[in-house]
């Protein structure tokens, strides 16, 4: 079947808006008609190459939609099914098999490439392949192919357009602390980059317990909806952000996030905590940095550690998140703004610019 995708082609060209074909579902693969799909900022990232995957390819990976047919294999969705997309994983490596798919074997010929793992794709065009799995899904289109292990139902009681972040940016920011920091109860955390990722950080912080919660960001209107959320405390960024946090609490914070992949903040989110203290690195800072570290002060119970997708089984926690939302305590329609497929460079554009749109979300039809 002949479906529309947004392709993403070069930095500096906009999306181009094609006509590609689907082909067939293989066994373990769903197709889904795509209702709506956030833009996050690893997609930017990858249209404007600092992150430096294969263009073009169609991006996209916080869609929901509804399931219009499943390969005999099958067994999570039937047609008609609502859903979220997330990552792939391939179920059977001892990663996934220990509840981490985030750090799956295959996770990159599987999420990154654009292709299913024997390079293939269900998207052509003119006979020529198109890279249409990126992150599983591509949903950047009206329809995709997904694998099934991408493919999670959701309730028909809940707004589908709003559920696509719930895949990508809320699994990652409150899978952060909730499945890798895990701070106990009455813990400070500051929190650097309060997008999408960071408020839902803030959010995984509200629902552990922490005492003391510091957002950072240099947006106001970003800060302003962190503590609306529950922070405690919002600090402008800037030079002094780090010993600013540690007279905040006292002895320094407990854990820190950064999310914003700023090269300062990543520092400052490590300078800022306490002794022991964890930081974790979600934001993508540009390709090739390095930093150096005081090996003295990480000597005192000190580290920093990369986290992948909240370090959270998509099948069950993208669930977890829909009924957190149910019950009020997960309130993403507070900081979305929805826009037209067609107005997807728009959507891009407004998301860079004065922190106003937090998660824009393209709706398809
Ligand atoms: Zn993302
Ligand atoms: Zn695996």
């Amino acid at each position: 079947m002949s479906v529309t995708v947004a392709l993403a082609v070069s930095p500096d060209e906009p999306f181009s808006f094609q006509e590609v074909e689907l082909g067939p579902l293989r066994d373990d693969e769903v197709r889904v008609r795509i209702v709506a799909s956030g833009i996050c900022h690893t997609d930017v990232a990858v249209k404007e190459q600092s992150v430096e995957l294969p263009l073009p390819m169609v991006l996209g990976h916080e869609g929901s939609g509804v399931v219009e047919a499943v390969g005999s294999g099958v067994r999570n969705v039937a047609p008609g099914d609502h859903v979220v997309l997330s990552g792939d994983s391939c179920g059977v490596c001892r990663k996934c098999h220990s509840g981490l798919p985030s750090y799956c074997d295959e996770f990159v010929e599987r999420n990154l490439t654009g292709l299913r793992v024997d390079r293939t794709s269900a998207m052509s065009a003119g006979g020529e392949l198109v890279r249409g799995r990126f992150c599983g899904q591509s949903s950047f289109a009206t329809h995709c192919v997904a694998p099934a292990r991408s493919v999670i139902k959701v309730g028909k009681d809940l707004p589908l357009e709003l559920l696509g972040p719930l895949g990508c940016g809320l699994t990652t920011g409150v899978g952060t602390v909730m499945n890798a920091l895990r701070p106990p109860s009455g813990s400070s955390i500051a929190v650097f980059g309060v997008g999408t990722v960071g408020l839902s950080a803030v959010i995984g912080a509200v629902l552990t317990g922490c005492e003391t919660i510091i957002a950072v960001d240099m947006h106001e209107a970003r800060l302003a909806m962190a503590a609306e959320l529950g922070a405690t405390h919002c600090l402008q960024a800037g030079e002094n952000v780090a010993q600013a946090i540690v007279e905040l609490t006292g002895t320094g914070a407990d854990f820190s996030v950064e999310c914003s992949g700023n090269p300062m903040a990543i520092e400052q989110s490590v300078a800022c905590l306490g002794r022991p203290g964890w930081c974790a690195q979600v934001g993508a800072p540009p390709a090739g940095t390095t930093m150096p570290m005081d090996m003295g002060h990480l000597g005192y119970g000190r580290g920093i550690r990369g986290v992948v997708l909240g370090e959270a089984s998509p099948q069950t926690f993208v669930p977890y998140l829909a009924s957190l939302y149910r019950s009020g305590r997960l309130p993403l329609e507070r900081f979305v703004r929805y826009y037209d497929f067609a107005d997807i460079d728009q959507a891009v554009r407004d998301s860079a610019g004065t922190g106003e749109v937090i998660k824009p979300i393209l709706k398809m039809s």
